[in-house]
């Protein structure tokens, strides 16, 4: 999937001044992300699951190597395949050449957000084949050939003028506004497709390694028919998706549930153990996971951001963030956006490509008091700032202006004497004093204009705080 994270400010900038957007980014607020929070407020040990959850994903991740053994081992003793994709073309590669193996024409998708990572339905769409995605909303992005634009609810900024359109495209008949209506339609299409498709291809929530299992959450039942239904099923997970246990599961199924969506428990979960054995009626006769790193190691081997792989992707942080809530999903310009988008993104397609992302955050720490692993967000986005601005992340380029970089090295420099920093305090205010009324400065000249772009500054005061608490103490 093409990368545009060097259009976050124009992109967020037209989002800003589109009313319909701006009415749909706030149901994430109203409805996702206080669900968030009564779900949290009703469940007595939230804090003990937090932490539970969050030991359980520090454990794997520090012992990667080791689960992703156990996990191959354990689905190859189930039957199944195991492929570990290095990039986004070994993994396109992997699965296309399966569904050739196969004679696929139609393949029945639900919710991943890997496969969109790796742009697999338009790997499928080159190669002939028909991907065909079955989660509501991943249905409607499809139609509109958008990315999503939340990590769990793609199609939230489509109104409902907007889904009829695209509905009544590939249905005919007359225009349908009914919410319900609507949902029939699209399932009575799909239902079609769930028939004739040979192959399945699903995400994956988490990768259980004791027993070669992995779990699926869905609200819609979509997930349950594409892992049975057709002859092959695929299920592409990234790496950072592990888990040790089934008990595990239990904690894990708990935080990401209420994170995500605020039930106490989806619809249906998933839970699949491999092809069909000798003597059961459903499941396919091939099952095959890809295991996919693709960038995953950069954040690896970093000891700061290796927290990143800690995340659920359940969403909760976009739900929190008065940035992501005004600049929506398709600023960040790849498949993840919001708080964590803003991370994984620079580091796993190279922070070149994301320079803007890590500062399109107010820093408020909303982010990390919503995130069910207690993930350092705002320390994380700190980090990769630091690393823009000092130009290690690209030795050619840092991404602070000379000018910039120069007023902080005298400003260092006055701070560290006491001396300087009175005569330094006294100067400005002197030079302040023109532009001052009742204390506020409305206009700063070049390079501090910015400051007063949008808010006052306030005007330094002539006499120190030292000077007035010694006069005061005489
Ligand atoms: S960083 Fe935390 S809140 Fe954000 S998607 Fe990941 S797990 Fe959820």
């Amino acid at each position: 999937m093409k990368v545009r994270t060097d259009e976050f400010k124009a992109r967020s900038a037209e989002t800003t001044k589109n009313p319909r957007r701006q009415a749909s980014l706030k149901l994430v607020y109203d409805g996702l992300h206080k669900g968030r929070i009564a779900a949290a407020e009703d469940t007595d040990d939230w804090e003990d699951q937090r932490d539970r959850a969050r030991a359980i994903k520090w454990h794997t991740i520090n012992n990667l190597d080791y689960y992703l053994d156990l996990l191959d081992k354990n689905v190859r003793a189930n039957g199944g395949n195991v492929y570990f994709a290095n990039d986004d073309a070994e993994a396109r590669d992997y699965v296309l050449g399966v569904a050739k193996a196969n004679n696929v024409k139609t393949v029945i998708k639900s919710k991943s957000m890997v496969s969109e990572e790796i742009g697999l339905n338009e790997a499928f769409e080159e190669a002939g084949i028909n991907p065909v995605e079955t989660d509501l909303g991943e249905y409607i992005i499809q139609l509109a050939k958008e990315a999503p634009y939340h990590l769990i609810a793609p199609a939230i900024h489509k109104t409902r003028e907007e889904i009829s359109d695209l509905i009544q495209e590939v249905a005919g008949g007359p225009r349908q506004e009914d919410p319900q209506d609507l949902t029939d339609t699209a399932r009575a299409l799909l239902r079609d497709e769930f028939r004739k498709a040979e192959m399945g291809v699903s995400g994956v929530n988490f990768a259980v390694a004791e027993t070669g299992s992995i779990a699926i959450v869905t609200n819609e039942g979509n997930g349950r028919m594409v892992t049975s239904a057709p002859r092959v099923h695929v299920a592409i997970v990234g790496m950072e998706k592990l888990i040790p246990s089934m008990q595990d599961l239990s904690t894990m199924l708990r935080v990401l549930i209420r994170s995500a969506t605020g039930q106490r428990i989806s619809s249906y979960v998933t839970v699949v153990n491999g092809p069909r054995k000798a003597g059961e009626e459903d499941g396919p006769d091939e099952f095959h996971l890809v295991i996919v790193n693709n960038g995953r190691e950069n954040l690896l081997k970093d000891a700061q951001l290796r927290e990143a792989m800690l995340c659920l992707r359940c969403g909760a942080c976009l739900n929190a963030c008065p940035v992501y809530r005004k600049a929506g999903g398709h600023a960040y310009g790849w498949v993840y956006p919001g708080p964590i988008g803003a991370i994984v993104t620079p580091v796993m397609t190279g922070k070149k490509v994301g320079r803007d992302l890590p500062f399109a955050s107010t820093l408020c720490g909303a982010c990390k008091d919503a995130c069910p692993v207690k993930i350092e967000l705002p320390t994380l986005l700190l980090r990769l700032r630091s690393d823009l601005a000092e130009g290690k992340a690209d030795p050619k380029e840092k991404s602070s202006p000379l000018l910039e970089r120069v007023s902080i090295k005298a400003w260092r420099f006055g701070v560290q004497s006491p001396m300087r920093f009175a005569l330094a305090g006294r100067l400005s205010s002197l030079m302040m004093a023109p532009l001052s009324r009742g204390g506020w400065v409305r206009w700063l000249p070049p390079p501090l204009s910015g400051w007063t772009k949008s808010r006052e500054f306030p005007r330094i005061a002539g006499k120190p705080f030292r000077a007035r608490f010694r006069k005061k103490q005489r």
